[in-house]
C-alpha cells in the first residue's frame, strides 16, 4: 500500500498517469473545459475536445496540446443541445481512440433575468445544454466503461448545484439536476468501477464570467471594479476568482485509480461560498 502511495505521489507530481486513456470534454474550446482538457492531456490522456469557436483558432488549440503533450487529440463540433450530435461526437471518438474512458460534461450556458421574463425557449436550451446532454453521453458511453472495469463521469455542475439565486431559475434547476444525476449514475456505476462526480466551482476566470461583469457594470453604470468585488467575490471568502488550473488538477486527481473510492460526490470548488 505505501509503494502504491509512493506512485501515485510520485505521479501527480508530474508523471504521466492518465496514459492511455481517453477522455471525451465537452465545451473545451475554452474556459473551465480548456483547462481540463490541457490537465487531462499533460497527464497522458487522449483527447476528444468539443466546442464552439474560430476553426483556424481551434485547430492550433488542437495541434498544440497534441504535441506539447505527445498524445492524440482530435475535436468535434457537435452542439450539445442535439442527440444525434452527441452520439456521432462518441462514435468519432470510439473510432479514433479506441474506446472513451473518461467523459467530462462541462458544456453550458447561462441566462440571468426574473421568472416572468424569462424567455421560454432559454430554459429549454439551458436545460438541454446543461443537463441532458449528459444524460446523452453518458448513456452512450457507460456500457463500455463498466465492461472495461474503468470510468470516470465528471460533470462540471456549478455552487448554483447546492444553492440557490435569483433570476437564474434555469441555471440552478439544471445544475441541481446534474448534482441529482451525478450521485444516480454513481450508484449504477460504482461496482464495476465507474466512478461519477460533479465539480461544483464557484466564480473562476473564464470568458463566461469577464463577459457577464462587462455586462453588470455597463447595465448599472458602475466600475466594473465594483462588480467583481461587491458581486462575484462577494459570497467567496477567499476574495479571489478560482483557475481554471485548479479545476484541471481536481479532474485528474478524480481520474486516478487512488481516487476511485470516490463516487457520488458534488466537490464544492468555491472558495468557501457554500460552507457560509
Ligand atoms: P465558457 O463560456 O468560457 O466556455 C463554455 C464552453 O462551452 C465553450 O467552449 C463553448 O464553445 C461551449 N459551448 C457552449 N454552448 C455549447 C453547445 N451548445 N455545444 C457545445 N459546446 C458549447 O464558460 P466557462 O465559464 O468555462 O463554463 C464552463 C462550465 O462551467 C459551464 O457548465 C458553467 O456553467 C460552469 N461553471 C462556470 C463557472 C465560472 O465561474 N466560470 C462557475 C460555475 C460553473
Amino acid at each position: 500500500m505505501l509503494n502504491l502511495l509512493a506512485t501515485e505521489t510520485e505521479s501527480l507530481a508530474g508523471r504521466k498517469m492518465l496514459e492511455g486513456r481517453t477522455a471525451i470534454v465537452t465545451g473545451s474550446t475554452s474556459g473551465i473545459g480548456l483547462g481540463i482538457a490541457h490537465a487531462l492531456a499533460r497527464a497522458g490522456a487522449s483527447i476528444m475536445l468539443n466546442g464552439f469557436g474560430d476553426p483556424a483558432e481551434i485547430e492550433t488549440l488542437r495541434a498544440e496540446m497534441a504535441e506539447g503533450n505527445d498524445v492524440d487529440v482530435a475535436y468535434d463540433s457537435a452542439d450539445m443541445s442535439k442527440r444525434d450530435a452527441i452520439l456521432m461526437m462518441v462514435e468519432r471518438a470510439k473510432a479514433r481512440f479506441g474506446q472513451v474512458d473518461i467523459i467530462v460534461n462541462n458544456a453550458g450556458i447561462q441566462h440571468v433575468s426574473p421568472i416572468g421574463e424569462f424567455p421560454p425557449e432559454k430554459w429549454d436550451a439551458i436545460m438541454a445544454i446543461n443537463l441532458s446532454a449528459a444524460f446523452h453521453l453518458v448513456q452512450a458511453t457507460f456500457d463500455g466503461m463498466r465492461e472495461r472495469g474503468y470510468g470516470r463521469i465528471i460533470n462540471v455542475a456549478s455552487a448554483h448545484g447546492l444553492v440557490a439565486s435569483p433570476f437564474k431559475s434555469a441555471y440552478v434547476a439544471a445544475k441541481h439536476g446534474m448534482v441529482g444525476f451525478t450521485k444516480s449514475i454513481a450508484l449504477e456505476g460504482a461496482e464495476f468501477g465507474v466512478t461519477s462526480n460533479a465539480i461544483c466551482p464557484g466564480y473562476v476566470w473564464t470568458p463566461l464570467v469577464e463577459q457577464q461583469i462587462d455586462a453588470q457594470a455597463k447595465s448599472h453604470n458602475i466600475a466594473r471594479d465594483a462588480v467583481i468585488r461587491d458581486v462575484f467575490l462577494k459570497n467567496q471568502p477567499t476574495k479571489r476568482f478560482a483557475t481554471v488550473e485548479e479545476m484541471g488538477a481536481l479532474s485528474v486527481f478524480l481520474c486516478c485509480d487512488l481516487a476511485s473510492s470516490i463516487t457520488g460526490t458534488a466537490i464544492p470548488v468555491d472558495g468557501g461560498w457554500t460552507a457560509h
